[in-house]
């Protein structure tokens, strides 16, 4: 089985119709999907899809960095603080450094993300990191962390990019439709991340791979970027499930 370690299939994109997508999404192969929160608005959601699909989901729970905003350490603590000692989480997340949008809170956002990797390293929880044009300040912040372990979700950069990462923390690397898009630069880096620090994901509803690029996505897309990570290392299917789920489940402690 595959598991899809960043999906957002509780989003108001599948309200209408999430048990045919899940029941797709079982009968291509998938078994798990790893569930990264938002925001506040975001929790009931996403605890509601996980309470209805128990066996198939595990959630992750942290402020995304695009919410970040002047009150950010309130809401970061009212998040933290759902990590009672008997906590579904499986990790933090998803946390990190976004200044593609908007860059007004860059200050901001580097706190945030300095506080939630500090609750990742007390807990012992692996994080899972969204960084976008914002390589350098996200790993000025992991440089204050050092026995932080987690994933690097949907990443794109140089190959150099990868080592800089590696230096810092001990991270898998999320690779998603991206993979497939035609002037992509994420098949150059697999060789470079390797299949065992590879872990596969989807980030629905965004991000659909071809031949299905700009529809919504769905973790039954899966298979589909599995398939280009095989054909681009030269690898089976088969080989590349065990790698990607094994690695899945030891980060994830599933
Ligand atoms: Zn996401």
């Amino acid at each position: 089985m595959l598991i899809d370690t960043h999906t957002h299939l509780y989003g108001e994109e599948f309200d209408a119709d999430r048990d045919t997508v899940v029941g797709n999404i079982i009968s291509s192969g998938v078994g798990h999907l790893i569930l990264p929160n938002i925001d506040e608005a975001s929790l009931p959601r996403m605890k509601a899809m996980a309470q209805t699909y128990p066996g198939i989901t595990s959630m992750a729970i942290g402020l995304h960095p695009t919410e970040v905003g002047p009150d950010w350490a309130a809401a970061v603590d009212r998040l933290m603080a759902e990590l009672s000692d008997t906590h579904p989480y499986v990790a933090i997340g998803e946390i990190g450094m976004d200044l593609y949008w908007d860059d007004t809170h860059g200050e901001e956002q580097m706190h945030a993300l300095d506080r939630q990797l500090g609750v990742a390293c007390s807990r012992n929880l692996p994080v899972i990191i969204h960084c976008r044009k914002a390589l350098a300040s996200t790993l000025e912040v992991l440089e204050g962390h050092p026995g932080v372990r987690g994933v690097m979700h949907s990443f794109e950069g140089t190959p150099a990019d990868v080592e800089a990462v590696r230096k810092r923390a001990d991270m898998y690397f999320g690779v998603n439709g991206i993979v497939t898009f035609k002037k992509s630069t994420v098949p150059a880096l697999l060789p470079v991340i390797g299949i065992d620090r590879i872990l596969l994901e989807t980030d629905s509803p965004y991000l659909a791979p071809v031949p299905y690029r700009g529809k919504r996505n769905d973790s039954s897309n899966l298979p589909l970027i599995a398939q280009s990570v095989a054909a681009t290392l030269g690898l089976t299917l088969a080989e590349v499930e065990q790698a990607t789920t094994h690695s899945a489940r030891a980060l994830f402690n599933l």
